[in-house]
């Protein structure tokens, strides 16, 4: 079985060669052709430039430049500054241009000008630099123009409009900029064939076309709008972090393959296309010289037959989620082909503003772009209160990602609800979206829809045509434990959902196939090296237990679980339904399934698995339901308030993973610690040291406690629905959970691990259907068992 592990590169490529030269004249970009301060730029990509779509990589590029200079700076080294609003986030080194990773320093002007030959790397940084002030101008002016006149978080409610996310303090903290960061771009850099946006660094970095040593993509202006696109949202999502003091910082997407990754891809293909209108991006930088580059309308000649602008012939989700455009058999579990139906909604509901509003382009592009603003900026929020002054809920009360304090381990239970159990996905994405664009757009008579109100049909009519309309109510009353159900909460119209399908969580399920195996299991020591290396590059995984030895030297490659590896687990899930299922997910997390029985933590059986029986060790019964400790009972704290003298007396997380115990005559299943008690083992010795004995024995890594899957075909495995050419599943790093396995277990060891599993399109797992109004799960109860499928894994360990 392949597990690959790698971190991806934002755009991929292969060469190959092209064909006929075009005539225009060369112009000479000489020092001395032009002014102090000024250059030239190539005004757009070669391709469109030349008009020539097989324009040869060895074309003499002169030929695109106007003989009119373009302004760069006054600077003399090729940064520069940014303004903020009022006397506030005024930035001094906004963004500054390089030539490559092993440049410390911005290029610097020679003469005073910036007009340097075509083929030169000086060339393609000031060309870099170029675009990317036109793009910053404009974010700029937008983000200024939505603080000071169109949300006005400064104004108290009633004054101002709706419930902006907008902070406050955007600007007194330069959180419309990242903290005042400067965002660094390596224009030359050694990444053939491929641009990337690092947010650890917060740097863009174009590489070449390793055939052609003079095409680069900072040649291309769309590829760069695409990268400067992620930097941009990864500066939205931190707007109220920064803003309200706090060191974290949320990210665009958590994995190799998540939904917040594959929406985030169309949403960068989407800021392309504010910029220049075209239906696909990349024409140079990518198209021409491999596969890779992207449609963003139904209506481009690269898509496959079938496809167009026709209600029945739209990008769909899920169908659509591998879908790529030059290969239409393929299946691959990719973000940039799974994004394809955010962008493609994105330019069709911008074509509706142009149309239903009489928007200009640029006014329906700013109009998309400022409720993408609101979207990441309430969704990236970890301080959780979604807005500096949220009607109808008390300022400080949470509304997302459930709560800012810290858990036992200290990590902030907001970040693990952005991170993996109530991540951005398709739904939860196009939600928020909505409601911005409802509230914004067509709530209280709004007149924003230039001059009229938007038909909010239409929206909610063009969601479902991209199968998008997968919620019920707009969710403005968002999900804290005690408002959350009490707001208004404007509700979709049900006839409006045609072709956005719901299925029921009780349809994903362990293969039932007597050939197949449950699961899959990989202790390839080099496979796992490298798996926990891509996820420490992230951030994800910050600790590995003492108990391990850093080289996984007791790993030993035999598709079985032995004491002292680290394992990577996956499912081997299976759709039983007719229709796609997708976003699915696996959480391993700890959650609130035991009860303390007199000080000892027993599993409940009083969820849909009905596990343990009462025999076999469960908890005791019940006897009130509703109170503290109770099986039934959810913490609204994440178990952080469990002691006896704290508000949730007796509420506590506990670890997935449970063990079986000799009790007298008969076997019980208990927790590991009951293990730990039986076998005298050392309490220092647990994976987590003597502080952490629930989960001694055999822990998630945490960081790596959640796994994600594009989409699983009808009546059929999610290995089968995303073959390789091989026809066997190509595992990534976030297909697998990743596990420690103590050195002291004793081999025939039996453990029962409790996962929580669920996916985007699921009926159950986001809509509470016991509640009339269709209201969304509120933020705690995703710390209990309802709106998840619970799918167990048993196995034996062996020496
Ligand atoms: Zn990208």
């Amino acid at each position: 079985m392949l597990l690959t592990g790698a971190l991806p590169g934002c755009l991929s490529t292969s060469g190959q060669s092209g064909a006929r030269k075009s005539s225009e004249v060369a112009v000479t970009n000489s020092t001395m052709s032009v002014p102090e301060g000024y250059g030239r730029l190539l005004q757009d990509n070669p391709i469109i430039l030349s008009g020539n779509v097989n324009l040869d990589g060895t074309a003499d590029l002169s030929r695109y430049l106007k003989t009119t200079p373009d302004f760069i700076t006054y600077n003399n080294s090729l940064m520069e500054s940014c303004l903020g609003s009022g006397n506030q986030g005024n930035i001094e080194s906004c963004y500054e241009v390089r030539k490559d990773r092993n440049t410390s320093l911005p290029l610097t002007a020679v003469s005073k000008r910036w007009a340097f030959p075509v083929t030169t790397s000086e060339f393609a940084q000031v060309n870099a630099f170029g675009h990317i002030k036109k793009y910053l101008d404009r974010y700029h002016n937008l983000i200024r123009d939505i603080y000071t006149t169109k949300a006005v978080p400064n104004n108290a409610p009633p004054f101002n409009f709706y419930e902006t996310a907008i902070p406050r303090a955007l600007y007194s903290t330069t959180a419309q900029w990242y903290g005042g960061q400067s965002l660094v771009t390596y224009a030359d850099c050694d990444l053939p064939g491929n641009a990337n946006f690092n947010p650890s660094d917060f740097t863009l970095c174009f590489g070449s076309i390793p055939e052609f040593a003079n095409v680069k993509m900072a040649q291309d202006p769309s590829v760069m709008h695409h990268e400067l696109g992620h930097a941009l949202s990864q500066m939205m999502m931190n707007f109220r972090n920064i803003a309200g003091g706090i060191v974290d910082r949320s990210n665009i997407s958590y994995t190799f393959y998540d939904e917040a990754g594959a929406i985030q891809e169309g949403v960068a293909d989407y800021y392309a296309y504010a910029m220049n209108g075209r239906s696909r991006f990349g024409e140079w930088g990518l198209i021409r010289f491999g596969n890779a580059g992207r449609p963003n309308d139904e209506n481009d000649s690269m898509h496959a037959p079938g496809i167009s602008r026709n209600v029945e012939e739209r990008l769909r989700y899920p169908d659509y989620l591998s879908y790529d455009s030059t290969d239409p058999t393929a299946t691959i579990e990719d973000v940039h082909y799974a994004g394809q139906i955010a962008s493609h909604f994105l330019t069709a509901f911008t074509r509706d503003l142009q149309e239903s509003c009489a928007m200009s382009f640029t006014q329906a592009t700013d109009t998309v772009l400022y409720l993408l603003t609101e979207t990441y900026a309430e969704l990236g929020d970890l301080t959780s209160s979604a807005s500096d002054h949220s009607a109808g809920v008390g300022l400080s009360e949470p509304t997302i990602n459930h709560r800012s304090d810290l858990d036992a381990s200290g990590i902030k239970i907001s970040k693990e609800w952005l991170m993996k159990v109530t991540p951005i996905n398709y739904r939860s994405f196009f939600q928020k979206f909505a409601k911005y664009a409802y509230q914004i757009l067509n709530k209280n008579f709004s007149t924003r829809c230039n001059g009229t109100n938007y038909p909010l049909d239409n929206l909610e009519k063009l969601l479902d045509s991209y199968g998008l309309l997968l919620f019920k109510t707009y969710n403005e009353n968002g999900n804290n434990y005690t408002n959350g159900n009490s707001g208004t909460n404007k509700t979709v119209t049900a006839a409006n959902r045609l072709k956005s399908v719901l299925i029921s969580k009780n349809l994903i399920k362990l293969d039932p196939a007597t050939d197949s195996s449950p699961f899959f299991v990989f202790d390839k020591r080099t496979d796992l090296i490298a798996a926990i290396a891509s996820l420490q590059a992230r951030g994800n995984i910050t600790q590995i237990s003492s108990q391990i030895p850093a080289q996984l030297d007791y790993n030993n490659g035999n598709g079985e679980i032995s004491p002292g590896e680290v394992v990577g687990i996956a499912l081997n899930l299976y759709n039983d339904s007719n229709s796609t299922m997708a976003g699915v997910e696996v959480l391993a997390n700890d959650w609130d399934h035991i009860k303390d029985d007199a000080g000892v933590p027993k599993p409940c059986n009083t969820f849909e698995d009905a596990w343990p029986l009462s025999t076999e060790g469960a908890a005791p019964a019940d006897p009130v339901a509703s109170s503290f400790g109770q099986c039934q009972y959810v913490t609204r704290m994440n178990g952080t308030a469990g002691g006896a003298a704290q508000s949730e007396p007796g509420e506590y997380l506990h670890p997935v993973c449970f063990v079986q115990v000799k009790d007298g005559g008969t076997t019980k299943w208990a927790t590991q610690d009951a293990l730990r008690i039986s076998q005298n083992g050392d309490p220092n010795k647990c994976l987590g040291g003597t502080g952490n004995r629930k989960d001694c024995y055999f822990r998630a890594i945490r960081g790596a406690d959640f796994a994600w899957y594009s989409k699983i075909n009808p009546k059929m495995s999610w290995g089968k629905s995303v073959p390789d050419e091989t026809g066997s599943p190509n595992f990534n790093s976030n297909n697998i959970l990743l596990f420690e396995a103590s050195p002291d277990i004793p081999p025939g060891t039996v453990f029962d691990c409790r996962f929580r599993v669920r996916f985007t399109n699921c009926t159950e797992c986001f809509t509470k259907q016991s509640d009339v109004n269709g209201d969304d799960w509120l933020d705690f109860e995703y710390s209990g068992p309802q709106p998840f499928k619970i799918i167990h894994f048993q196995f034996t360990v062996i020496d």
